[in-house]
């Protein structure tokens, strides 16, 4: 048996900095709260090598008096709390007193600080938690904090860190996160010296709405608000023609803290329902104030998460104050556009009209699903088509199936020898038109089709990123974009194939796809490029005349597997003769 050692005080931090400090991010984060925690009006942040190599955060915040400085960097060393009664009425943003400690234990810190009623200022250095000196310096009242060489000392977890592209991103989003968080702070942001974000600091949101994406998204805003007893809920929410292929713009801002949260996302996406597409996410930015002895901000070592202690209200104001948003009359979409009828049809579909054919189709199948299960254990359930079910795919099964017909604007049923098939146009159509543009992908054979006029859109700095490092595969894969000043672009081509679809929205797909995932080689941005693409084409474009129809399921159908579609969702399902007899107590 190993004797027990009681853990040193380093080793105790590098531990504890594991917790706190994952990535870059991770030490911007603590540091710009610990500025907005001092008072700061003024924040200014640089980075250089993703953040790896160097961090400043510079505030005009209250600063550290000369005795707290080397306390400041011991663990569990906080001016925010005294005991654990505290905990239930937080009102800043930090209070566990393990940032700098954490952050001293990995990296070379620097720390510059003067407070208005001392005469000097000080500059202190400890690196891998040794202090290495501490000085007089003639510097202004506030704080500066410098990091440089994250994780020198700790090799393995340098080794997990993405390149400084990718790290430099996280911390962008988390800036623009920070802009929107804090409004009446004002940001600078400073990329490798470049100013990349400023915001004024003036308190209107609308103002840094504008900063962090850009007059596009902020003419589709509405705002809301909504007061009860207990929460007092602002914000603005995106008409449902923003919607995006992910959550990243689903943005709860409680008491000031930048959240995720289940609850709010669920109340969240329940209003838009019926006014959104199976897999797509609203743009919500949500401020929500609420008396903090009804919520556990202590629940998450990065403080990421919080606990709500009346969740049931919650989720009603909520939903009730984002479906009062949504439904407010500016909001309904331009379902049709009111072109008289002697103009000629634009090249260029803008304006996309959300279908309810999504929703629709999950609920029959939910509904189907039930059913099976409650008709009793007898009753088959259908079979998903696998590539081991012979005879479908010949050209000669082609000559023999027989279609039947279409049920709920959506199935088509298919008889071939032996089994019933059942087909999901959708879900065949995206397979198809993705098969196809992958060929032409993998071939260098993508043809491009011009828009006229170039399609202007905004993306937030972080997107905007995404897209200028993949110019020159979106290029191979049929999309021309040039830049256009700012975060705006210039998409002035997109690929043949899925031409006088709704380009916009699946261009904006594309990047969300990109921005979600984190793909490197070039093939896998390719894929990630033709399935997200195929995906928004096929949503954007529901409906097909009968004969289309048949052409696509023939298509399918002679296709190398065309049970799935590129989401792994079955697009074929079968029953077989027997089975079906079963069901009719034909056959035991
Ligand atoms: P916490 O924020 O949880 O209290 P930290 O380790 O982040 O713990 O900071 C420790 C203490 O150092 C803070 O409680 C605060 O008193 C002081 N401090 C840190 N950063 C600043 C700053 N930028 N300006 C003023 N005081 C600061
Ligand atoms: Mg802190």
């Amino acid at each position: 048996m190993p004797h027990i050692n009681i853990l040193d005080e380093s080793t105790i931090n590098k531990i504890a900095a594991g917790e706190v400090v994952e990535r870059p991010v991770s030490v911007i984060k603590e540091l710009v709260e610990n500025a907005i925690d001092a008072g700061a009006g003024n924040i200014s942040v640089e980075i250089k090598g993703g953040g790896i190599d160097y961090i400043r955060v510079t505030d005009n915040g209250c600063g550290i008096r000369k005795e707290d400085i080397p306390k400041a960097f011991l663990r569990h060393a906080t001016s925010k709390i005294k005991c654990a009664e505290d905990l239930c009425d937080i009102n800043s943003l930090g209070f566990r007193g393990e940032a700098l400690s954490s952050v001293a234990a990995i990296a070379m810190v620097e720390l510059m600080t003067k407070t208005k009623e001392e005469v000097f200022g000080y500059r202190y250095r400890i690196e891998g938690g040794k202090e290495l000196s501490f000085d007089e310096a003639g510097i202004p009242n506030g704080t500066t904090v410098i990091v440089r060489n994250l994780f020198y000392n700790t090799p393995a977890r340098r080794k997990f860190l993405k390149s400084a592209v990718t790290e430099g991103g996280y911390i962008t989003e988390l800036m623009e996160r920070l802009i929107l968080s804090h409004p009446s702070v004002s940001f600078k942001y400073t990329l490798n010296g470049n100013v990349k974000l400023a915001s004024t600091g003036s308190g209107d949101v609308m103002s840094d709405v504008y900063t962090v994406f850009g007059r596009d998204i902020q003419r589709l805003l509405v705002n809301i608000e909504y007061d009860s007893e207990n929460v007092r809920l602002r914000g603005y929410v995106g008409k449902p023609e923003l919607c995006r292929g992910n959550r990243n713009f689903e943005l709860f801002f409680v008491n000031n803290r930048s959240i995720r949260s289940k609850l709010l996302s669920s109340a969240t996406e329940e209003a838009y329902k019926p006014y959104m597409m199976l897999h797509r996410f609203p743009f919500v930015i949500l401020y929500i104030d609420i008396d903090s002895s009804l919520i556990d901000v202590n629940v998450h070592p990065a403080k990421t998460e919080i606990r709500f202690y009346e969740e049931q209200e919650l989720y009603r104001i909520v939903c009730e104050a984002v479906t009062a948003g949504i439904t407010k009359r500016e909001l309904i979409p331009e379902t049709v556009t009111k072109a008289p009828v002697n103009v000629a049809p634009q090249p260029v579909k803008s304006v996309t009209v959300p279908e309810p054919f999504e929703e629709k189709r999950l609920e029959e199948y939910t509904k189907t699903v039930k059913e099976t299960a409650l008709a009793g254990s007898n009753v088959p359930e259908p079979v998903q088509e696998t590539l081991f079910k012979e005879g479908f795919l010949s050209e000669e099964a082609k000559e023999t199936h027989r279609i039947i017909g279409q049920v709920f604007d959506t199935y088509w049923i298919v008889e071939y020898k032996d089994s019933m098939y059942i087909i999901d146009q959708h879900a065949a159509h995206e397979k198809v038109l993705y098969e196809r543009f992958s060929k032409q992908i993998a071939s260098n054979a993508v043809t491009s089709q011009l828009i006229s006029p170039p399609c202007i859109m905004t993306f937030s700095p972080a997107q905007a990123d995404i897209i200028n490092e993949n110019l020159e595969i979106l290029e191979q894969t049929g999309f021309t974009v040039e830049h256009f000043g700012g975060n705006d672009f210039a998409l002035s081509s997109v690929p043949t194939e899925l031409f006088g679809m709704s380009e916009r929205d699946y261009f904006i797909s594309v990047i969300d796809g990109l921005s979600e995932k984190n793909v490197k080689k070039p093939e896998e941005i390719k894929d990630r490029i033709a399935t997200m693409a195929c995906k928004a084409a096929v949503k954007g474009n529901m409906r097909m005349s009968e004969a289309e129809a048949k052409a696509l399921i023939s298509e399918l159908l002679l296709l190398d597997n065309p049970y799935n579609c590129p989401h792994g969702r079955p697009t074929i399902v079968s029953y077989s003769r027997s089975e079906l007899e079963k069901m009719f107590k034909r056959i035991v």
